[in-house]
């Protein structure tokens, strides 16, 4: 395997909003809801890549119709001064059905937020957003092992990795839960050793279970990526521990905070936003 067979992609896609309709609401465990996403402007939307999200925009006030972006060629305008502004949240896309333009999005209800409120209110008929996606990271599967890790807010992406790596690949994932009535069923083609980390009780976001857990890792033979998706101060001594212990290169580390403790809508920055 050369050097080539595992560079990193980034493709860019065009950026479009689209207004869609709450389909269904189904409640996975406690804590997760799916909402899938349907509708006309469906048509064309894509995705490629484990990891691929949009940002949905909601509803304000009284008015059912979300507040949409202004979308120009290489990004977005500012709402005309005294126009309300957009409220937009990254979000995975978990599934999407071109034959039937239906799109699931696994939403963590946290509490207060935007975001978390809508999950926790869906209905059907419900309008909501969605924005994006503005580009996929490609990360080949010619590795030969990855380590990947999530709180529940990645888990969604977590779950897509699993099922995206094929038979024959080797992956080591690590998920922290509140406690063991979150934990999901994933599924892969690949080899896979999942350890569930459970807060007990410590609040999201101020817990040192995944980093515990992630420490304990023995790196197999060979090259390995590493992708992680969770509260960004969580992430900060696992990527260090991956990059200055494992010694994993700094393109072969996608280490990602999806949101911040005590911060709304935590600025992140992938190179695709
Ligand atoms: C690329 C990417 C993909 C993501 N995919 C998903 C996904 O598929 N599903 C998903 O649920 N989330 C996902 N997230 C995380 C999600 O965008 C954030 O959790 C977001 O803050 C939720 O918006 P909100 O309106 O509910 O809360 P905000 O208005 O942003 O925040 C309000 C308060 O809630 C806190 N908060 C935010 N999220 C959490 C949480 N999970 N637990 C505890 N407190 C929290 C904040 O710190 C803040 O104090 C993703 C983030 C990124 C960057």
């Amino acid at each position: 395997m050369t050097l080539e067979d595992r560079r990193v992609r980034i493709v860019d896609h065009p950026l479009a909003a689209r207004l869609t309709e709450v389909a269904r609401v189904e409640r996975l465990t406690p804590a997760m809801v799916r909402v899938t996403l349907s509708g006309p402007s469906l048509e064309g939307f894509r995705e490629a890549a484990p990891a691929d999200h949009v940002k949905l925009y909601f509803a304000q006030g009284d008015d059912p119709v979300p507040v949409a972006p202004i979308v120009r060629d290489d990004g977005l305008d500012d709402p005309p001064p005294g126009a309300p502004r957009p409220i937009l949240r990254d979000y995975t896309i978990r599934y999407f059905r071109p034959d039937v333009l239906e799109l699931d999005i696994d939403m963590v209800l946290h509490g207060d937020g935007p975001g978390s409120s809508f999950a926790a209110n869906a209905k059907p008929g419900d309008l909501v957003g969605v924005l994006g996606p503005r580009g996929s990271v490609l990360v080949p599967f010619a590795f030969d092992w990855y380590i990947l890790g999530c709180d529940e807010t990645g888990l969604p992406a977590l779950g897509r990795w699993l099922e995206a790596l094929p038979a024959g690949s080797r992956a080591f994932a690590y998920c922290e839960v509140a406690d063991a009535s979150e934990e999901q069923e994933l599924r892969s083609d690949a080899g896979v050793t999942v350890t569930w980390v459970h807060r007990d009780g410590v609040p999201a976001g101020r817990c040192d279970a995944l980093e515990k857990a992630v420490r304990a890792f023995t790196p197999p033979a060979g090259d390995g990526f590493a992708w992680f998706g969770a509260e960004a101060t969580t992430l900060k001594p696992i990527r260090r521990f991956l990059r200055n212990e494992l010694g994993l290169p700094k393109d072969h580390v996608d280490v990602d905070g999806y949101w911040k403790a005590g911060k709304a809508d935590h600025d992140h920055h992938d190179g695709r936003d």
